[in-house]
């Protein structure tokens, strides 16, 4: 059989995760808390399920959860999206990225991204016969080079995908990022696929630059959202995409078609849990805490950190341990000193490794505690 994705093996997060559990490692490699969600999360669950909400929900999900979530976007970034028309929920940010790509990605088409690059980015683009044209974020302070973005936009150019927080740099969008994009598309017909699933996870007081809150870049993006993050409930597997009416009805096309709608009990909680502003408001203190806690716990040690600036996950340079590329230490250092991380070759195209890796902090203390005592002694 001639692949579609010939070049795609299995992700790298399932590679790791499986590792660690093979070699009882220490997993600090796929991005999921390894502590419960609020027992009152999965309280509101059940009881949707025991009140007989477990049949479809509705296409584009459930109208208290749309509502609640265009409520949240109006009061965090001003921005004013129509529930009906303008709001989907998915299963997970994954399956939001992938129909927006599928939705707007035509043959022949260049949608333009930035490595480190997400793994499911560019083979959503490959499947609908596009072109990634990858553009490399300055290591190691990963900055948009927006000359060079400037210089790979082309007639041809449809989309270009962004993710702030970023996986897996932790590195965040700045306003004048914004007004650089801003510029850019300016005239084009170039849709924006923001992928912003770690919204609410930044740090050091800075303020997330979603989309939303740009009318010129809002007209043109999908906005790409997920609870799991959210909620400490990344199995559930639950996100939305917001996008002006146009683009969502182009994107619900897809959505109707891959999954058709999604777990209706749990929108329903957490329909509760959005408008009841549950959350979301302590997560980014709750994970600097964990951010400092683990530099903390490693200072004095060979591993350097780089700036984690948003999301869960913090990137280690390891080049006073060794010179190995960044997979076959990052093996060696899940099967010889019981840690788990993420290379970050995993998700580059055109750039060399740096001798980096990523590791995820939102674990337990007592987690962190463990993987550094183990970290430490390299
Ligand atoms: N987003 C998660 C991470 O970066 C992985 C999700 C997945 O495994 N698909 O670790």
């Amino acid at each position: 059989m001639k692949s579609k994705l010939p070049t795609v093996g299995t992700t790298i997060f399932t590679v790791m995760s499986k590792l660690a559990a093979d070699t009882g490692a220490i997993n600090l490699s796929q991005g999921f808390p390894d502590f419960d969600c609020d027992p009152a999360l999965v309280d509101a669950v059940a009881r949707h399920m025991r009140e007989g909400r477990n049949q479809y929900a509705p296409m584009q999900g459930v109208p208290a959860l749309r509502q609640a979530i265009a409520r949240k976007f109006l009061a965090l970034y001003g921005a004013s999206y129509d529930p009906d028309a303008e709001v989907t929920v998915t299963s997970g940010g994954t399956e939001g990225i992938f129909d927006a790509v599928a939705a707007v990605v035509h043959p022949g088409d260049e949608v333009i991204v930035f490595e480190p690059c997400y793994d499911s980015y560019v083979p959503a683009i490959e499947v609908s016969g596009g072109t990634a044209v990858v553009v490399s974020l300055r290591y190691p302070d990963y900055a948009v080079p927006w000359d060079e973005v400037r210089a790979a936009i082309t007639p041809r150019t449809r989309m270009i995908m962004l993710n702030s927080p970023h996986n897996p740099t932790a590195a965040i969008l700045g306003a004048d990022d914004m007004a650089r994009l801003a510029q850019l598309v300016a005239g084009t017909d170039i849709s924006i696929l923001s992928d912003e699933v770690y919204e609410h996870i930044i740090f050091d007081g800075v303020r997330h630059e979603s989309m939303a809150r740009y009318a010129t870049l809002r007209e043109r993006s999908f906005i790409v959202g997920s609870f799991g993050k959210t909620y400490h409930v990344t199995g559930w597997k639950v996100g939305y995409v917001v996008a002006p009416a146009r683009l969502t009805a182009e994107f619900r096309k897809l959505h109707q078609f891959v999954t058709f709608s999604t777990n209706t009990p749990v929108q329903h909680a957490l329909a509760e849990f959005l408008d009841q502003q549950r959350g979301y408001p302590e997560l980014a203190a709750f994970y600097e805490r964990k951010r400092d806690l683990f530099l903390d716990l490693i200072s004095g040690s060979r591993w350097t950190p780089l700036p984690s600036r948003g999301t869960y996950f913090q990137l280690l340079d390891y080049s006073a341990i060794t010179s190995e590329p960044d997979m076959d230490f990052a093996l060696r250092l899940t099967k010889e000193h019981g840690v788990a991380s993420i290379p970050t070759s995993a998700f580059l195209y055109k750039q060399a490794a740096p001798p980096v890796l990523r590791f995820c902090f939102a674990k337990k203390d007592e987690t962190l505690r463990a993987a550094a005592e183990r970290l430490r002694a390299l």
